[in-house]
């Protein structure tokens, strides 16, 4: 929020500006807001600069995020391939489409031990601990 603003009397923005050629001079917009005892304009108020700088940033991080989200997904896309190449390299896809139906065989037989005995419930066990 502004600090105070006169408008009965008219102020000059207090910011120094540059051109391509490096000349500098005060910026000639009338001012709009006073901080800290200085009038500035309203692209070169202090919390105008200070908003715009952080939707900035939080856009960047947006960004950021947003590609390493995709970085990830392709890693586990590609890790996925290899492995259901790995089983089936004849056709890896049937093997991507039952991934769900193979956890759930396994849960299945490791929760049956009276029913199915020794290695089978082992192997089925370490199975489901691997993907979890
Ligand atoms: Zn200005």
């Amino acid at each position: 929020m502004p600090e105070k603003v006169d408008i009965t009397e008219k102020h000059q923005c207090s910011v120094k500006v540059w051109d391509d050629r490096s000349f500098s001079w005060q910026c000639l917009k009338p001012a709009k807001v006073e901080r800290d005892g200085k009038w500035y304009c309203s692209i070169h108020d202090p919390e105008y600069i200070k908003a715009k700088n952080k939707a900035r940033e939080e856009e960047w991080e947006r960004k950021v995020q947003a590609r390493n989200a995709g970085w990830e997904r392709d890693s586990i896309a590609r890790t996925a391939y290899d492995q259901c190449l790995l089983i089936n390299p004849d056709n890896p896809l049937a093997v991507a489409e039952n991934i769900g139906a193979i956890y759930e065989a396994l849960r299945y037989i490791a929760s049956c031990p009276s029913v199915v005995q020794g290695d089978v419930i082992d192997i089925a066990q370490k199975a489901i601990a691997k993907i979890k």
